[in-house]
């Protein structure tokens, strides 16, 4: 039997590019179908996360037109990762596989190709990985490759340059399932899930159409997220520095009995005020990483959906 493909595409905003892209989705997914690689059931489907401009106009008209593409819209914007969830859980019923990717056109499809080999060769999770960053700006490729070290440094486990295209199988999705959290970053939970899993490597090239959805402010929020979902280093980051600060304070009080004592106790204000504003820094720093903790505990205990579904394309017609 042959393996059923979904390709699980993520759009907030996308009317410049879906157009341009699309085609080339499909043309990747008719190539392997006429391969006998995969399925004559495997299927286009694209996640409208919530976008306010024409996108699901596009998606849905695409669906009328052509077997191959399929849409589920969220019933409003829950950001990325979310969407891509989302699209995943529901892509999971009707399919053997699925490939998730961005709807851009950076990340090669071509490399899809190779994954499904994987896939077939025994393989449950392939992650796309960049060969190279050459298309992204100077500062792209700094902050990107910082994310990745700090993530790394904080203890969360992820696969160096590569995002969020990958392959997965039925059985991974399931068990993904059973990861119940609403703080969800999935290139740190993927890899908890475990299986057998490789590497597929292709050239990112600039966006094909449209503008980036991740600036560097929400770069960082991602960041941050990633590491208070998955780790708890930065807790005990902020548990050794107050040892540290204490254990320093202490050595100092002992220094200043001993020099009251030895009566040469110096008027030193500047030193002291600037010693009480750096301890109260840290402080401030130290609840506001335990206070992110605190609530991330409080959304999670509210097990609220992660997304909602709103619509899906018609499909019963076309079988
Ligand atoms: N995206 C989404 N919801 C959002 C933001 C982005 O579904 O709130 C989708 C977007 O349409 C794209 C993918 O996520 O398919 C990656 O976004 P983008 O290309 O803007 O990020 P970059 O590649 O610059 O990191
Ligand atoms: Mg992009």
């Amino acid at each position: 039997m042959k393996p059923i493909l979904y390709f699980v595409i993520p759009c907030y905003n996308e009317e410049e590019v879906l157009p341009v892209t699309a085609p080339m989705f499909r043309e990747t997914l008719c190539g392997m179908i006429k391969d006998d690689m995969i399925s004559e059931k495997s299927r286009i489907m694209f996640v409208n996360d919530g976008s306010r401009d024409k996108t699901w106009e596009i998606i849905d008209r695409l669906s009328k037109e052509d077997e191959y593409f399929e849409g589920i819209s969220l019933s409003r914007n829950r950001g990325h990762q979310n969407a891509l969830l989302g699209g995943l859980m529901y892509a999971k019923e009707r399919a053997d596989i699925t490939i998730s990717i961005d709807c851009d056109g950076q990340d090669d499809i071509n490399a899809s190709r190779e994954m499904v080999e994987k896939y077939l060769e025994g393989c449950d999770i392939v992650y796309g990985v960049r060969n190279s960053r050459k298309s992204d700006s100077f500062f792209k490729r700094t902050t990107a490759r910082g994310f990745y070290k700090l993530l790394k440094g904080m203890g969360v486990e992820t696969v160096y340059d590569h995002a969020d295209y990958r392959l997965m199988s039925k059985r991974a999705l399931e068990a993904l399932s059973e990861y119940k959290e609403v703080n969800i970053f999935l290139r740190g939970m993927v890899p908890l899930v475990g299986f057998k899993s490789t590497s597929v490597y292709y050239d990112r090239t600039p966006r094909l159409a449209g503008e980036s959805h991740y600036p560097l402010k929400k770069m960082l929020a991602l960041a941050f997220d990633g590491i208070t979902s998955l780790s708890t280093k930065p807790i005990k980051i902020v548990t050794g520095l107050g040892f540290f600060v204490t254990f320093i304070s202490f050595i100092g009080i002992i220094w200043s009995v001993v020099q009251y004592f030895l009566d040469s106790a110096i008027a030193g204000w500047a030193s002291t005020v600037s010693i009480v504003c750096f301890l109260g820094g840290i402080q401030l720093l130290s609840i506001g990483i335990i206070g992110s903790y605190i609530g991330k505990i409080y959304l999670e205990t509210k097990a609220r959906p992660r997304y909602i579904i709103a619509e899906a394309t018609e499909q019963e017609e076309k079988k």
